[in-house]
């Protein structure tokens, strides 16, 4: 048997091969209880952040207010500013990805493979987002980053758009 030790070493390097296996960080134990990624460690703050998300599912994009407001409905004591540090932090573990919006807007949703490759449509007025595929906007990138001799890691389109019930 391995010892707890080695069994969270052994985890680190499976993780690692399994990004280097495909270019989207692909979260093999939902909760990575206590890994460390680029000397970054998930502490229960940050785990009860990431355990909401893959509460709510993939395809869902939340607000830093958002994920706030829920956190203290499920009894969390937690300020709105640490949420915003918390939040920052999982992108940078390549946990979440951090979708822009217009006026200085930021929605966070969890990477996973099944939400790999796909586009948003994202309402300017309301914030409400909704995802589709496109083939060729994939296809788009590969070739802009192959022409420029870049190495490839994700094409996503954002448009900008009004809602029907903000119209
Ligand atoms: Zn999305
Ligand atoms: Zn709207």
């Amino acid at each position: 048997m391995f010892s707890s030790h080695q069994e969270l070493l052994l985890r680190i390097v499976i993780v690692s091969l399994l990004s280097l296996s495909s270019q989207y960080q692909v979260i093999s134990s939902p909760l990575g209880d206590g890994l460390h990624r680029d000397g970054k460690r998930l502490t229960p703050q940050r785990l009860k952040v990431l355990n909401l998300f893959e509460n709510i599912g993939s395809g869902n994009h939340l607000s830093a207010e958002e994920v706030h407001e829920k956190l203290v409905k499920i009894s969390a004591k937690v300020s709105l500013a640490t949420i915003y540090r918390t939040l920052r932090l999982l992108v940078q573990m390549g946990l979440l990805h951090e979708l822009e919006l217009s006026e200085g807007g930021h929605r966070y949703e969890l990477i996973s493979n099944e939400t790999a490759d796909h586009h948003h449509l994202i309402c300017i007025r309301c914030g409400r987002t909704e995802e589709f595929e496109n083939d060729e906007v994939l296809e788009a990138g590969k070739i802009a980053a192959k022409f420029n001799g870049f190495k490839l890691i994700e094409s996503s389109l954002n448009v900008r758009a009004i809602c029907p019930e903000c119209i």
